[in-house]
């Protein structure tokens, strides 16, 4: 689908039910009421909703759509859609094209395949979809068969949220009505709404399709199990920002037109740190929307790739002891006039709306570190943090030299400057000076402030965008509504704030550090802070029930606590599925590829010594060759039979944190010696005969 003759601007939303299309077709009135209902967050009625639905399917037929299908986000992390036609049957034995407002307002799937945490009996089969029309309707094309999408909220019969859609959207609400207090008691008597903003940056790999195919571990987990170190990996540091391989620009141009046809705002692309490692980034839009479009983007970077001949992979560590993959949420807050509440401006020490925001997130993120951390708690992800390439597991927040200087001013009672940033000069006639940013950059930190947003680093980059900003919004919505309580009550507004401030700036100093997260000294230091450590997917997941966390999100109408305990249940339940798939891939590619593989390889050398042998000739070498292979072999077929017998032991635990402990400490520790074993035969076997791609060949051929 080469565009190269298109205009962006023309195809830039081509394929989105959008403000300019609405205001274009709808009747006015009705473009005016959907517009006010979606500004100020009213619900729709079933007039004005069938009006929609009309004007929205001659749209969609025009574009040569035949089906609808509500788009929800089930807690499987992935998107699910059922296609219905717009066909409806006539007396006459043909068939008109029909659309209602109900249909597009409401659907209701099967719900009882989805994960529900046991909030839904397997019998109780009814869910609704419900339409968010918050988020942009559009239309995609999946090969011949063009749809029209409704992105769509997904509950049980009882209305209890199973998706990741819902709390999403009810934090926003939270954040909103919390944050216009706080600037209401501050004096801001205009703002109507303020949006939580998201710009998630996706990392992935990519690699030719004809190795993936040859990949059990890569065609089943997203990741390989096996694979022994390549002899170059990514210690030259020329892939980070290099030249982009033709086949790879190709490949960008047509996720970008893909993207920007739905209104994805596609915008910064890059290689990455690893070899065959690579990154796109949008423009930044409220969190809902840019979670749809995250979801849509992780969707079209794999379709794509196929068309190239290539493969996408989005799992957080697709190579051993490579670069992993994450995806760095950007995350601030903005009122319906665009102001920013993160922009700390030139003078931050005056700027009290930007203080108290930034106390706010500080606040909050220290006070709730267990429960943002638990928020990037997967079995991927285990394999980046803390691994010299993500942050460790350790919550700390990095705000760089000028905003710490405030906040200790503000600790002692009040801050009167701004360290201003320094001019650069290069030293060259040819370049001219520029002012440099406040504050340098920090890479190590889970959670630094970027000069005008919170970068939230540790989620990993298969996850959806949800589940980090729903407990973002949430716990900076909780300390918000602290301060507007204060801020409410106070007589002498501004007194009052510094002292939320200074509160806050000696109380929550802990969580700030500045320095190299990656070191051991950091480890010891955060130790000694007091501040929490769940090093691993389990010991983080326990943490989500505590009794702060369900009156957290109880308090913000955010997840019940029926909810918050399902969510919990599935994300231990998924984590022990993962791992189980893995440790019996490992079995069967050790067995039926490996294995033979080694076997073979030692018939031919113990050949090799019987007929060398048999003329006269030593052959020592490929004795002392042979003795290490069928050691090896022993090692490797011990080692599969004891995963064999570990794995099998799981089925007899039935209590879900005990089985994922289980799967962690019992289960893994097994996969691990047995890739070993693999891998150091991978590096003595006859190339010719070794069954898998290597890591050399995955990662530098393309
Ligand atoms: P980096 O230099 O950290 O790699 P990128 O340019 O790759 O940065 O990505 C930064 C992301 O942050 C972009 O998606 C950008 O749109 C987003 N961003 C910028 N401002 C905001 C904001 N106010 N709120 C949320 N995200 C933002
Ligand atoms: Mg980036």
């Amino acid at each position: 689908m080469s565009t190269n003759n298109e205009i962006v601007t023309e195809i830039f939303g081509s394929n989105v039910f959008n403000d300019s299309v609405m205001r274009e077709r709808l009747p006015k009135e009705t473009y005016t009421a959907v517009r006010r209902a979606i500004d100020n967050r009213q619900a729709l009625d079933l007039d004005l909703a069938n009006v929609i639905a009309n004007v929205m399917k001659e749209w969609a037929i025009e574009k040569g759509a035949t089906h609808f299908s509500h788009w929800f986000q089930p807690m499987t992390g992935l998107t699910a859609e059922k296609h219905d036609s717009f066909i409806s049957p006539t007396s006459d034995g043909r068939v008109i094209m029909d659309f209602s407002g109900k249909e597009l307002c409401q659907g209701e799937p099967d719900a009882s395949s989805f994960p529900s945490g046991g909030l839904r009996a397997t019998f109780e089969a009814r869910g609704y979809t419900a339409w968010d029309y918050t988020s942009p309707v559009f239309i995609k094309a999946d090969g011949t068969n063009i749809t029209l999408y409704i992105p769509s909220a997904f509950c049980s019969y009882t209305g209890l949220a199973l998706d990741k859609k819902t709390p999403l959207l009810r934090s926003m609400d939270a954040l909103d009505k919390q944050a216009s207090r706080v600037l209401r008691a501050l004096g801001d008597k205009k703002s109507q709404h303020v949006d939580t903003t998201l710009g998630p940056e996706q990392e992935y790999f990519l690699i030719d399709r004809s190795y993936y195919e040859k990949r059990l571990d890569l065609i089943l987990t997203g990741r390989t199990l096996f694979g022994a170190p390549p002899p170059r990996g990514q210690e030259m540091d020329d892939h980070y920002f290099g030249t982009l391989q033709e086949r790879v620009a190709s490949y960008m141009h047509e996720v970008n037109v893909e993207l920007w046809r739905l209104g994805v705002s596609a915008k910064t692309q890059h290689n990455e740190v690893a070899p065959s490692q690579y990154e796109l980034a949008p423009v930044f839009a409220t969190v809902n929307v840019a979670t749809d479009h995250n979801q849509l983007t992780m969707e079209i970077l794999q379709k794509v790739a196929i068309r190239h001949g290539l493969v996408c992979l989005l799992h957080e560590k697709p190579f051993a002891a490579i670069n992993g993959s994450g995806k760095h949420v950007n995350w601030s807050m903005s009122t319906s006039d665009g102001v920013n509440l993160l922009e700390p401006g030139k003078t931050p020490h005056d700027n009290m709306v930007f203080l108290v925001m930034l106390c706010a997130v500080i606040r909050a993120v220290d006070k709730y570190a267990s429960i943002l951390r638990a928020t990037v708690a997967t079995a991927g992800n285990d394999h980046r943090l803390g691994a010299n390439e993500a942050p460790p597991a350790i919550i700390s927040i990095f705000l760089g030299d000028q905003l710490t200087d405030i906040l200790e001013q503000l600790a002692g009672g009040n801050a009167t400057s701004s360290k201003q940033a320094e001019e650069l000069m290069l030293g060259a006639s040819a370049i001219s000076s520029f002012a440099k940013d406040c504050t340098d950059r920090n890479r190590t930190s889970p959670f630094a402030f970027t000069g005008n947003k919170f970068e939230f680093r540790m989620p990993g980059s298969t996850q959806s965008t949800a589940g980090p900003s729903f407990v973002l919004n949430t716990i900076v919505a909780d300390i918000l509504s602290e301060i507007a309580d204060e801020l409410e009550a106070a007589k002498d507004t501004d007194a009052c704030a510094l002292s939320i401030l200074k509160r806050i700036a000696i109380e929550h100093k802990r969580i700030i550090f500045n320095g190299d997260n990656y070191t051991n000294e950091w480890l010891a230091e955060a130790k000694k802070r007091g501040l929490p450590h769940q090093p691993n997917t389990v010991s983080s997941l326990k943490t989500i029930t505590s009794k702060e966390n369900v009156d957290l999100f109880a308090r913000h109408s955010v997840l019940d606590s029926s909810e918050l305990h399902a969510r919990a249940e599935i994300l231990l339940e998924t984590y022990g599925m993962k791992i189980n798939i893995e440790a019996k891939t490992m079995l069967s590619m050790a067995r039926r590829q490996i294995l033979p593989a080694c076997v073979e390889y030692s018939s031919r050398l113990g050949c090799a010594v019987g007929n060398i042998t048999a003329v006269g000739s030593s052959a020592e070498a490929q004795k002392t060759m042979l003795d290490r292979v069928c050691q090896l072999i022993n090692s490797l077929n011990t080692n599969a039979d004891i995963l064999e017998k570990v794995l099998s032991k799981s089925d007899d635990i039935s209590n879900l944190t005990e089985k994922a402990e289980y799967f962690q400490n019992d289960v893994v520790i097994e996969m691990d010696k047995l890739r070993k074993v693999a891998d150091e035969l991978e590096t003595i076997i006859d190339a010719e005969i070794w069954p898998l791609p290597t890591y050399a060949e995955m990662l530098f051929l393309k």
